[in-house]
């Protein structure tokens, strides 16, 4: 079977020369290899073998240049080490100039010495490898800057990702810039808005706003990212530049995408070469396309993000900033006063019974008002002042200490223009407003402490009567305290079955001194025993909403303590209080009804006194009402009368009982002739209308003979008698008559 030898040598050099590995054996010193002998398919790389064997070129000749140098030092160590087998890779020049990679595997053959005889070498054409290795290493890197812009959209701060996406993709092109472009709104121009530059290619941004437009910068752009999403430039194929988008910038070309905000156009994202000539593969571009794609994700959560931080700043409804803006706004006013040795004010504004509107009317009409409030507040504050919805029906002005001298006529103007009524949705609104107003900084308080004082004094406003403003002082701190004290102990009392509440009542007299009826009047003795007086409580009881189940309380005793009494008396009747809160409950009418039913009274000897200033924020909704408790029977007095606004034809217009004159205006009548004419006239117009009038505080004798002088009606006041505990009025009554009735 065995050939004889040279016909073995014939049969392995055919396999060899029909292979894809080109034998050789070479001899000399690195670098300088000498062919003894080489397969005539070195042809592959474009050379005759007679070349080499003749010693026209020698294997170093076609060595690609940059590779000899690490080639000589890899085959110098291997000697070194005594390896005379191995394999190293390098290229070789083809006869055309490319080249190609080739895998020499080498065996060193010595002599007894030691001394390199000669070296034989299979050498494999291995281009197609090193290609798919090269390209396997590009996908690693494509995926890497893939990975860093996920990552980047995965953080919060979109600026630092946009920063990222347009670094990572620069770098791994290694492209001159990368520059994001937004439309203006209807698309005929666009400004760079993010920008990258590779090193010595200037930057478009920093030579100021860079703005294009469309129909003279760069036509027809806009039609190509409309229709393909794309447009490549490659000025390397067009001998003349005979289009002048881009030239100016230095761009020997371009890719460029379409970004898309959600499913509107954005703008494009811009890939610029303008140091060499660049070819875009198809996969580099679908890269691209990639990653404007994520451009587009990073510009929906930008919109996203800013939807976030707008809706966590701005309140909704008025557009103003809200709390949280305040605070941060507030700590940093606080720090820059400080600094400058000087102050600035916090203004705590509150809309006195907001909530009538919004519940009376509905809630289109309250928030209505309170963009009309905003609105005013913003015309005429918002350039000197920092405005904010601090919540509900509180707004917060803050009175840098720049501004400081304003902070007094802010307070007057807001309050001022209170007295007129909102116009709102064709309707006017009554809405009077309570402003807290405290100074910072004062002592080493922060943020929370000024918010707090602000709102004790808005309170404190509150409890003066609405319609006014308190500047918070120290002192007030205790009265906060007491505040918060007194809450605890309404709450206990009230859950506990009214303890500590008793009413008392206060005798109404006829122009001939004869008891005619009682206004009740709630009391609350304290823990230490003493009588808590209705002006510390009522407005705390009212802010809360316990004066709904006190008031109710109240109706109740008296309803039974007048049943009783008419027994005796059919006549006599009770007056009794209703807070503007328990009108506003929509079932007032039916629980007032319901408790007075389970009393037996006879609902025409129920007074039910409503003060002017309350009727008058409401005087629709409160004309109604009256109507309503009319029909049941019932009488109304309008209470405090003269501390309001009502004008006379109000008066006519509502279905009122009773009159009654406020104190202030009989306790003045020695002193002030207006006080004494505002008594007669107003008795007089009332009479004319058919409306009873009571006068109230009537204490020396003087006031009582003014009061028959005017023929008023009724007569109320220490002179007579002072308000009462139930059984002692019950005496005063019938202490001709036998006792217990
Ligand atoms: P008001 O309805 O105007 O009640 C009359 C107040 O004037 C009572 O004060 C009474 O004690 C006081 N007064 C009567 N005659 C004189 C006088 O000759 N001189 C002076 N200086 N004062 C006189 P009081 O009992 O302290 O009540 C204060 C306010 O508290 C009441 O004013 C009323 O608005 C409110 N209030 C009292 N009880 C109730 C209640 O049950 N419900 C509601 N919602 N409010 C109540
Ligand atoms: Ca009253
Ligand atoms: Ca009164």
């Amino acid at each position: 079977m065995a050939g004889n030898l040279q016909d073995d040598a014939r049969i392995a050099l055919d396999i060899v020369e029909h292979s894809p590995s080109v034998a050789m054996r070479v001899s000399g010193d690195n670098g300088a290899w000498v062919i003894q002998f080489i397969t005539s398919n070195v042809s592959m790389f474009g050379y005759r073998r007679e070349d080499f064997l003749s010693g026209k070129l020698t294997w170093a000749d076609v060595v690609y240049p940059e590779d000899l140098g690490p080639l000589c030092d890899t085959l110098d160590s291997f000697a070194a080490r005594g390896i005379d087998d191995y394999n190293t890779s390098y290229r070789v020049v083809t006869s055309t100039g490319s080249y190609m990679w080739v895998q020499d595997h080498s065996t060193v053959a010595r002599d007894a010495a030691g001394n390199v005889l000669y070296t034989d070498c299979v050498i494999s054409d291995q281009t197609s490898m090193v290609q798919s290795q090269e390209k396997a290493e590009d996908n690693l890197r494509q995926q890497q800057v893939l990975n860093d812009i996920l990552q980047a959209l995965h953080a919060s701060d979109m600026d630092e990702a946009f920063r990222i996406i347009l670094d990572r993709t620069g770098v791994y092109l290694d492209i001159s810039r990368v520059i994001l472009f937004e439309d203006n709104p209807d698309h005929t121009q666009c400004s760079a808005i993010y920008e990258w530059c590779n090193q010595g290619i200037p930057s478009m941004l920093e030579q100021g706003e860079f703005t294009l437009d469309y129909k003279t910068d760069i036509p027809d752009i806009e039609a190509d990212l409309k229709n393909l999403g794309l447009r490549v430039v490659d000025y390397g194929d067009v001998p003349e530049r005979s289009n002048q988008e881009f030239t100016r910038e230095g761009v020997i070309a371009a890719a460029i995408f379409s970004v898309y905000q959600g499913s509107e156009r954005y703008g494009f994202i811009c890939f610029d070469e303008c140091v060499q000539h660049r070819r875009w593969e198809e996969d580099t571009l679908a890269f691209l396309r990639n990653v404007s794609k994520l451009v587009s994700t990073a510009l929906v959560r930008k919109k996203d993000e800013e939807a976030v931080i707008r809706m966590a700043y701005h309140d909704q409804l008025t557009g103003l900033a809200n709390g949280y803006r305040f605070d941060h706004y507030l700590g940093q006013a606080i720090e820059d006063a400080r600094a400058d040795g000087r102050y600035g004010y916090v203004l705590f504004i509150d809309m006195d019974d907001f909530k009538i509107i919004n519940e009376g009317y509905g809630h289109d009409y309250g928030d209505a008002l309170l963009v009309r409030v905003a609105q005013y507040l913003e015309e005429q504050f918002g350039e000197s002042c920092r405005l904010f919805r601090f919540g509900g029906d509180e707004f917060t002005v803050l009175v840098s200490h720049h501004q400081a001298g304003q902070a007094m006529n802010i307070v007057d103007a807001i309050l001022a223009r209170a007295q007129h009524p909102w116009f709102v949705m064709d309707r006017e609104f009554y809405c009077t407003i309570s402003i807290g107003v405290v100074r910072y900084p004062e002592a080493d308080d922060g943020v929370t402490e000024v918010i707090k004082n602000a709102d004790i004094a808005m309170y404190g406003a509150k409890n003066q009567g609405k319609n006014s403003f308190v500047v918070y002082n120290r002192r007030e701190d205790n009265d906060s305290l007491h505040r918060a004290e007194t809450e605890r102990r309404l709450r206990d009392a009230i859950e506990n079955g009214y303890a500590g509440f008793q009413v008392y009542y206060q005798p109404l007299v006829n122009i001939d001194g004869e008891i005619t009826g009682a206004e009740a009047l709630i009391r609350w003795q304290g823990e230490d025993g003493r009588m808590i007086s209705p002006g510390d409580f009522i407005p705390l009881a009212e802010y809360l909403g316990l004066i709904v189940p006190l008031g109710e309380f109240v109706l109740q005793q008296a309803a039974l303590t007048c049943q009783r009494i008419n027994t005796k008396l059919p006549n006599f009747s009770i007056s009794v209080n209703v807070s503007i809160r328990q009108f506003q409950q929509r079932d007032f009418l039916t629980r007032a009804e319901q408790i007075l039913r389970q009393t037996g009274v006879d609902f025409s000897r129920i007074v039910l006194e409503a003060t002017e200033g309350m009727v008058m924020e409401d005087i629709g909704y409160m004309k109604l009402m009256m109507e309503e408790l009319h029909a049941l029977g019932l009488r109304i007095a309008m209470d405090d009368f003269g501390t309001g606004y009502s004008s006379l034809s109000n008066m006519r217009e509502l279905p009122l009982d009773i009159v009654k004159i406020d104190r202030a205006f009989i306790q003045d009548i020695a002193t002030d002739a207006y006080s004494k004419t505002f008594v007669r006239l107003i008795t007089d117009l009332c009479h004319s209308m058919g409306r009873a009038v009571c006068v109230e505080g009537v204490e020396t004798a003087e006031q009582y003979r003014y009061c028959t002088e005017c023929q008023t009606d009724t007569i109320q006041g220490y002179y007579f008698y002072k308000p009462m505990p139930k059984d002692d009025m019950m005496a005063v009554l019938f202490e001709s008559e036998e006792k217990n009735v």
